[in-house]
């Protein structure tokens, strides 16, 4: 489907709140149109609940929600017809084959018989599942079983595809082929595609990525643009007793930008490493190790949140 709009997404103000829990909080994003956009966050930090607005399944409590210029509580015919869905839970009935289970969803979505074999001749060989069209689910491996979610996701030509957490149970063999999936998507479609995840390293393979913290916007750009704003490599610290105690030091004894960052002190430096022996030399006493590298997604989310980032949920915002 062509789109004159540059924009697959567009967040205003979007905030949703389930009886006393809030699930999102004022959250204004926007996803570029083409190529792969990362939702990253901990567990509980608001993606499901972000892609089942996006999907139209949910209206935000307040707040407004496009996708392609439409609007999800106002046109949400329109933004189906534009939107493939990846669900955290396999969408696969177990009684039919694949390609029962591929003919009924695309018969849903208006498809016609040849249209749709025409369509299932060019995604199965694609995704390596030509051979498996006459299989039920219960004997295909967790990896083949989420491609062919990802064909039943795509058979309708949708614009945006929204994945929640799709790698979630795979080992990291799948994990590493539907990645790879994923990449020969991005080159070879006119297609936007947004990730949930809550795994570092997949928010790295993104083009883009936006970072989530209990209902909350941290802060989003590509994976190398938001460690580059820590510079490029730095000394990490782990400071014998207090951080604060320990950066402070470093700044006024040697004049460099020590910060203390949760739990460690962070000191950016182009030639970190000769920068340790003059650490040890000022500041020893206070310091109990070191760790010479360049930034990571972890070390951005610690620098926006003052918290080191765990996979698992945070406190919940209000209850
Ligand atoms: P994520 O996908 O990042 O794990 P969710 O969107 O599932 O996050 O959850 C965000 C917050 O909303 C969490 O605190 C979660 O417990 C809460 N939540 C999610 N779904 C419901 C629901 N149906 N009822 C009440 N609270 C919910």
């Amino acid at each position: 489907m062509s789109e004159l709009s540059s924009e697959a997404v567009r967040l205003r103000d979007v905030s949703h709140r389930y009886a006393t829990r809030l699930a999102l909080s004022n959250l204004n994003l926007h996803v570029p149109a083409g190529g792969l956009f990362g939702l990253l966050g901990p567990n509980g930090s608001g993606k499901t609940t972000l892609f089942r607005i996006l999907s139209t399944l949910l209206r935000p409590s307040e707040g407004e929600a496009l996708v392609f210029g439409h609007s999800t509580a106002h046109a949400p015919a329109a933004v189906r017809a534009r939107l493939g869905v990846v669900f955290q839970q396999p969408a696969l009935d177990d009684e039919l084959t694949v390609e029962e289970n591929l003919r009924i969803h695309g018969t849903l979505y208006g498809l016609s018989a040849r249209d749709l074999s025409e369509r299932l001749d060019d995604l199965l060989p694609r995704f390596g599942l030509a051979e498996r069209r006459q299989e039920k689910p219960p004997v295909l491996s967790g990896g083949l079983r989420r491609r062919v979610d990802l064909v039943r996701g795509l058979l309708h030509r949708p614009a945006l595809l929204l994945l929640d957490e799709p790698t979630t149970g795979l080992d990291p063999a799948a994990r590493y082929a539907f990645w790879q999936v994923l990449d020969q998507l991005r080159t070879t479609e006119a297609l936007t595609l947004i990730v949930a995840t809550h795994l570092m390293d997949e928010a790295e393979r993104c083009d883009e990525v936006a970072i989530l913290d209990t209902g909350t916007l941290v802060t989003q750009g590509s994976p190398n643009a938001l460690k580059q704003d820590l510079g490029t490599e730095a000394v990490w610290l782990t400071p014998a007793d207090s951080p604060q105690r320990l950066a402070e030091q470093i700044r006024t004894l040697t004049g460099l930008p020590a910060q203390n960052l949760g739990t460690l002190v962070h000191v950016p430096h182009p030639e970190a490493p000769s920068l340790l022996s003059r650490l040890y030399d000022t500041c020893g006493a206070l310091i109990q190790s070191a760790t010479v590298r360049a930034p990571t997604l972890e070390d951005v989310f610690l620098a926006k949140t003052g918290q080191t980032y765990s996979a698992e949920p945070a406190p919940s915002p209000t209850s």
